[in-house]
């Protein structure tokens, strides 16, 4: 029982990190480029609405949420001048 509790902790802890190593990689793409989506290179991308904690701890850092119009993926970097 104790087993299971920490290997689903255990596989928690891995998305999160999985995650915001993901966000850090798409942060690290973008960085440097103008208004460019870091997965299909579009320059089509929106501002997103901030929502949920997890906007707030980007924004914490400096990071607004945008999303690219052509491939929908949504995606947090600093902001664009
Ligand atoms: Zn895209």
């Amino acid at each position: 029982m104790r087993i299971r509790y920490q290997l689903a902790l255990g596989l928690l802890g891995l998305g999160i990190l999985f995650q915001v190593l993901r966000s850090l990689y798409f942060i690290y793409l973008s960085m440097g480029q103008k208004n460019i989506c870091p997965r299909c290179g579009a320059i089509y991308i929106n501002k997103s609405k901030r929502r949920g904690l997890g906007d707030l701890l980007y924004h914490l850092f400096g990071c607004i949420p945008y999303r690219c119009t052509v491939c929908e993926l949504r995606f947090h970097r600093p902001r664009v001048q």
